[in-house]
């Protein structure tokens, strides 16, 4: 059986094609964060899609349209939701001029008017109901606007939306973007070809959202690590009275047999020995740090323990491929943060292969300043979950393939 991985490289990249005299329509994600003053705050997913717009420029594309989506609007303009801000962060990024297209139904008569090189951004295309909903009209309207479709957007390539994937109906030529080819090689790395052994690591916060990834990783792997109030579930499973921490009662008993598999396909499993717990997220007075079996009543956990960590530390440390999706706590709180950052550092410490996907743990990853010592960290949360789930993402199915 083919692997959904091994499926979605099958897929036609930019290199696999002439863009010379073409006009190109680049389906790119900027999506960025912003601060409380509309400022972009990060803007690595735009600098992240300058390999592919620069390939098109510099292969004398005769126009490039850039096409994302940018925050929440619901199907109508938001000036909060405008791409201004973000084509002035493109413009000084690229170095050089970015034509912004407000109004989508005069985007053919602008596109198609110009002659020498242009790059076009068009506004936020969730301003149109049409987005969401793969309407084929909206679909249609931007497959008139070029002769070659490419994908970058690996961040939404989970979605089936009009510029992600109705598109692709209407065009003879589509192709994925340098980061959507870089995302399958860094997932293709640790699952199809990996050095072992692997270790998933894994936590967040609930057991049922990624019971596929589980199920689906568990036979791959030779160390399952889970932590969080994910692990909650699992502790509960083994019989500990978890008091008022987060866990799911509805699968307790799957995480029981999450356990009976791992031990049948002979994967290790570490769940943790003691825990930081406290009896008030909002105002922790108490803080306590307790053997996993001793919580306090009245009290929930809410990060791995010290001696949770050197085991986790010392597990990642001898494995040669380590996959992370999902924080050991609540990160978001300086000081329930200490198990994700430490084991951070301690998974960027490893020589191995690291690799992380997951929004949160991304987020974490880049909060401790330790991004940079990751093998890859996947730019797209839900993409990259669904990617380990097993599924062929939507944004890579109706792609031009190498092979049939
Ligand atoms: P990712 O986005 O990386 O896949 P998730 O969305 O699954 O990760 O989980 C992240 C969330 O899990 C964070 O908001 C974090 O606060 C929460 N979390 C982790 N551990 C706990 C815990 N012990 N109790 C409550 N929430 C937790
Ligand atoms: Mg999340």
């Amino acid at each position: 059986m083919t692997s959904n991985i091994r499926y979605m490289s099958g897929v036609k990249g930019l290199k696999d094609i002439d863009v010379e005299g073409k006009r190109v329509l680049i389906r790119v994600d900027f999506n960025v964060p912003v601060d409380s003053h509309n400022n972009i705050s990060d803007d690595r997913r735009i600098r992240l899609a300058l390999p592919t717009i620069n390939y098109c420029i510099d292969h004398n594309a005769k126009s490039i349209v850039l096409v994302t989506h940018f925050g929440r609007p619901k199907g109508t303009f938001y000036e909060k939701y405008s791409l201004i801000n973000i084509r002035k962060r493109l413009e000084r990024l690229l170095e050089r001029r970015v034509e912004f297209i407000g109004d989508l139904d005069r985007s053919q008569d602008i596109v198609l008017a110009s002659s020498s090189q242009e790059v076009f951004l068009l506004e936020n295309i969730r301003f149109h109901e049409g987005e969401k909903q793969n309407d084929k009209e909206l679909s249609k309207k931007l497959a008139s606007l070029c002769d070659v479709y490419v994908n970058d957007a690996f961040g939404t390539s989970h979605r089936e939306h009009a510029s992600t994937y109705g598109i692709t109906e209407f065009m003879d030529t589509k192709v994925a973007g340098f980061l959507m080819m870089r995302e399958i090689e860094a997932f293709s790395k640790a699952l199809e070809e990996p050095v072992r052994p692997i270790a998933l690591v894994i936590g967040g916060a609930k057991i049922s959202s990624k019971i596929t990834l589980l199920e689906t990783v568990l036979q791959k792997v030779d160390k399952l690590i889970i932590g969080g109030a994910m692990s909650n579930t699992f502790l509960k499973a083994l019989g500990y009275d978890m008091k008022n921490s987060l866990y799911e009662e509805d699968f307790v008993k799957t995480a029981a047999d999450v356990l009976e598999e791992a031990k049948k396909a002979g994967v290790k499993v570490y769940l943790p020995v003691d825990l930081v717990t406290t009896d008030s997220i909002e105002k922790p007075i108490d803080v306590k740090i307790v053997p996993a079996q001793d919580i306090l009543e009245g009290y929930m956990a809410v990060d791995i323990g010290p001696a949770t960590l050197k085991l986790f530390s010392q597990a990642v440390e001898l494995s040669n491929t380590i996959i992370w999706n999902g924080p050991m706590g609540i990160y978001e709180i300086d000081k329930f943060s200490k198990g994700t950052f430490k084991l951070a550092s301690a998974i960027a410490d490893c020589y191995a292969y690291t690799i992380v996907g997951g929004g949160d743990t991304a987020d974490a990853v880049d909060k401790c300043k330790e991004a940079d010592n990751f093998s890859f960290i996947s730019t797209g949360g839900g993409a990259s979950l669904e990617l380990l789930e097993g599924k062929i993402l939507p944004g890579f199915k109706n792609l031009d393939r190498v092979v049939q």
